[in-house]
């Protein structure tokens, strides 16, 4: 079976490479293109194609594979909401993903966004490499016996949900199904009574129609002055220029993001040298108390390797036509 791997970095082969040979039906040809409606031609000839969040996997793109005559899509991530399901059931082409590599991979990059913007970490770090000893700007707050609130109680909100435990923290989440695991230190309330309550909100709850733009002015206005936002979950759960406005009213004490709206186009690339003409993210980044980091929930030695194993597998089952959990359609 042949599998074009899109948007391919080192990483990427050097995690693969290594679990492929415990898979040796599957023949992996590794390409940088992203996927999307004109490199989907790229396709001919191969039974399956591996993308990435960043990949543009809608109507136009399944139209091409499937004329490539492309059977499988296999994402190498989580989040799906860059594929048209729909459009991908119709013409019959089976999609499968990835949904729970290493829920602690995410989660602690929630917590390490959370700690560093509440202790100013990064400015602390660039501060003493200037000579500069001073505390000014870097004063914080104790999570001990705070309020942590988790949006989203999946695998990667459990994770977050036993991580704020740890550090003291009360814990309080808003999900539509209650995940029975938490029960013994998780209460469950509304959403507007988490934002209310939470001195530490963290997003874990996929993005869909109903979660589009979650944290907006509005939601914004309901939270406790100084809190922290965290969100590592999708870029359009937070309406950025409402983010704006609610950091211009002072209402947070830190903001960490490692996802954003207008992340799609910079994700794992080096744009150093361009200039952004019309970027919120940019507005964002002028505050001190924002911290953007560019979609390395992942990114861990254990999380990748788990990647590599699953998204084989997948294909293994797509071909076999076994529904294995991992069903997008
Ligand atoms: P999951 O499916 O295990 O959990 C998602 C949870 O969200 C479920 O409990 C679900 O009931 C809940 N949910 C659904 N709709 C909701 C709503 N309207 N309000 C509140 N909760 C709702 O998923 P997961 O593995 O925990 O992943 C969570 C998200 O993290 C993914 O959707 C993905 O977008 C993101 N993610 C980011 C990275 C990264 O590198 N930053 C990596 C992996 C996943």
């Amino acid at each position: 079976m042949k599998l074009l791997f899109y948007a391919a970095k080192v990483y990427d082969k050097k995690s693969f490479e290594p679990v492929n040979e415990s898979f040796p039906d599957i023949e992996i040809e590794y390409i940088e293109p992203e996927l999307d409606a004109l490199t989907a031609e790229l396709a001919h000839g191969y039974d399956g194609v591996c993308a990435f969040v960043s990949a543009d996997v809608g109507a136009e793109t399944l139209e091409v594979l499937h004329k490539c005559d492309v059977k499988y899509v296999l994402m190498r991530c989580a989040g799906f909401n860059n594929v048209d399901t729909e459009k991908a059931k119709e013409l019959g082409i089976i999609v499968k993903r990835v949904p729970g590599y290493s829920p602690e991979s995410v989660a602690e990059l929630a917590m390490g966004l959370a700690l560093a913007v509440n202790r100013r970490l990064y400015k602390a770090y660039n501060k003493v490499r200037e000579n500069d000893y001073t505390l000014k700007g870097l004063r914080g707050v104790n999570f001990f016996e705070k309020t942590a609130g988790i949006v989203g109680t999946g695998k990667i909100g459990a994770a977050m949900a036993r991580i704020c435990r740890g550090f003291g923290m009360k814990v309080i989440a808003y999900d539509v199904y209650q995940n029975d695991s938490l029960k013994d230190f998780v209460e469950y309330v509304s959403f507007d009574e988490l934002l209310e309550r939470s001195d530490l909100i963290s997003l874990h709850c996929p993005l869909m129609d109903n979660t589009y733009h979650l944290i907006n002015i509005e939601t914004i206005k309901k939270m406790k002055d100084d809190v922290i936002l965290v969100n590592t979950s999708r870029g359009a759960l937070v309406d950025t220029n409402g983010l704006i406005e609610g950091i211009r009213l002072n209402k947070f004490l830190g903001v960490g993001l490692d996802v954003y709206e207008e992340e799609t186009g910079n994700v794992y690339e080096d744009r150093s040298d361009e200039i952004m003409e019309h970027s919120v993210t940019a507005r964002l980044l002028s505050f001190p108390n924002v911290l953007i980091t560019s979609h390395q929930g992942f990114y861990t030695k254990e999380a990748l390797e788990a990647i590599a194993e699953t998204t084989l597998q997948n294909m293994l089952d797509a071909k076999a036509g076994v529904v294995n959990g991992n069903d997008v359609t």
